[in-house]
C-alpha cells in the first residue's frame, strides 16, 4: 500500500499463464497433445494479503504455484513479483527471488531430509545466501524454532523425533529464514490432523503479521481458506471460474461450481445434507476439457450456449469477477442457489 496515494501494490502479478505438459508418443516422442494444466490464468496478490487458491484435485492450483515459484516451465504467460518479470530473472536478481518467494508443501514427511538435523534444514538457506555465518546463523535459527512454537533445544534433533504438526513448523521455519515476502502455501494442513490444523493456521496468521508476508493459499478445503484468506479464486480444469472477497465469496457466491463447493461444505451438519448440490462424475481430463464452459458436463443448470460458447471471466461490482454465461443474463444473480437438490 502506498501510504501517500492509497494505491495498491500488488506484490505479484500473473498474466494469461499457461502451463501444458506435453504427452509425447513413439521412438521419436512426438507430442501428440497435452495436458492443460494451467490454461490462460490472470491474478493478482496484493502487498500484505492472503490470496486462497481453491478448487479439486488435478485443477491446476498446484501447477500454478510451482510454476510462479519456477520449479517448473511456463507455456506462455507472464508472472511479475515486485514489478520484475519473474521469468526473465538470472543472477543475483533470481537468488533475489528464490529468497523473497518461498514455499511449503502438502507433506511435512517428504519436504524435510531426515539425515540433517532440523537445525541444519533451516540454516541451509541461511548459509546458501551468506545471511549468517556460526553462532550469529545458530542463534538465528533457534531464534526461528522459538518463532515457529519449538523449543530452540530441538536444533540438534532429526526429524523422524518429530510428529507431523511439529514437522509443518519445521518448514514453516526453514520458509520463513530468508525473510521473505511472499509464501505459496501448498495444502500445508492437509496432511494433518485436524487437531492440528487449527494450530498450524493460528501460527501462519500470527507470523504473516510478525514477517509482513502475503501469502498464496493453495488448497482443497473451504473451511480452511476462509479463516485465511483476504480474497479466494476458484479453479476448476486449469482455469479461474470466480474470484472475490472472502466475505462476499461466502456470502455470495456466484458460479455454480463455487455454490457446489460450498453447499459441499456444510455436510457435517447433517440437517444440511439435503441441502447439498451434488455433482456427478469426476472432473474431467485436462487433455481434451468439454467445449464451450469446461464445467457443463457437471453443472446443474447448463444450457445449450454453455456447450458451445466459452464464458469470459467478467468484472461483477465490487471486484466480483466470475466466469459464467447465465450470471451474465441473470447479472448479480447466481443461476443455481443453495437448497436446490439436483443430479446431473
Ligand atoms: Fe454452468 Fe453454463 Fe455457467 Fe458454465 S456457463 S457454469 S455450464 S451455467
Amino acid at each position: 500500500m502506498n501510504g501517500t496515494n492509497h494505491k495498491i501494490h500488488n506484490i505479484l502479478e500473473v498474466r494469461n499463464l499457461k502451463k501444458y505438459f506435453p504427452i509425447t508418443r513413439g521412438i521419436f516422442s512426438k507430442v501428440v497433445n497435452s495436458v492443460k494444466a494451467v490454461d490462460d490464468i490472470s491474478f493478482n496478490i496484493r502487498a500484505g494479503e492472503t490470496l486462497g487458491l481453491v478448487g479439486e484435485s488435478g485443477c491446476g492450483k498446484t501447477t500454478a504455484g510451482r510454476v510462479i515459484i519456477r520449479l517448473d516451465r511456463p507455456t506462455d504467460g507472464n508472472v511479475y513479483f515486485e514489478g520484475g518479470d519473474v521469468f526473465k530473472l538470472r543472477g543475483e536478481e533470481l537468488m533475489r527471488f528464490r529468497k523473497n518467494v518461498q514455499i511449503i508443501f502438502q507433506d511435512p514427511y517428504s519436504s524435510l531430509n531426515p539425515r540433517l538435523s532440523i537445525g541444519s534444514i533451516i540454516a541451509e538457506g541461511i548459509s546458501a545466501h551468506g545471511i549468517a555465518r556460526g553462532k550469529k546463523k545458530k542463534a538465528a535459527v533457534e531464534d526461528l524454532l522459538e518463532k515457529v512454537g519449538l523449543s530452540a533445544g530441538y536444533y540438534g534433533r532429526y526429524p523422524h523425533e518429530f510428529s507431523g504438526g511439529q514437522r509443518q513448523r519445521v518448514a514453516i521455519a526453514r520458509a520463513l529464514s530468508l525473510n521473505p515476502r511472499l509464501v505459496i502455501c501448498d495444502e500445508p494442513v492437509s496432511a494433518l490432523d485436524v487437531s492440528i490444523q487449527a494450530q498450524i493456521l493460528n501460527l501462519l496468521a500470527k507470523l504473516k503479521k510478525d514477517f509482513n508476508l502475503s501469502y498464496m493459499f493453495i488448497t482443497h478445503n473451504l473451511s480452511v481458506v476462509e479463516h485465511v484468506s483476504d480474497r479466494i479464486a476458484t479453479m476448476y480444469l486449469g482455469e479461474i471460474v470466480e474470484l472475490a472477497d472472502t466475505a462476499e465469496y461466502y456470502s455470495n457466491p456466484l458460479h455454480p461450481y463455487t455454490i457446489s463447493l460450498l453447499s459441499a461444505n456444510m455436510l457435517p451438519d447433517p440437517k444440511n445434507k439435503k441441502k447439498a448440490i451434488i455433482l456427478k462424475g469426476d472432473v474431467p481430463s485436462p487433455i481434451d476439457p468439454p467445449s464451450g464452459c469446461r464445467f457443463h458436463t457437471r453443472c446443474p443448470v447448463a444450457e445449450e450456449i454453455c456447450r458451445i460458447q466459452c464464458p469470459v471471466l467478467e468484472d461483477k461490482p465490487s471486484g466480483h469477477l466470475v466466469r459464467c454465461h447465465l450470471v451474465s443474463k441473470n447479472e448479480p444473480k447466481p443461476p443455481v442457489k443453495f437448497g436446490v437438490v439436483k443430479e446431473i
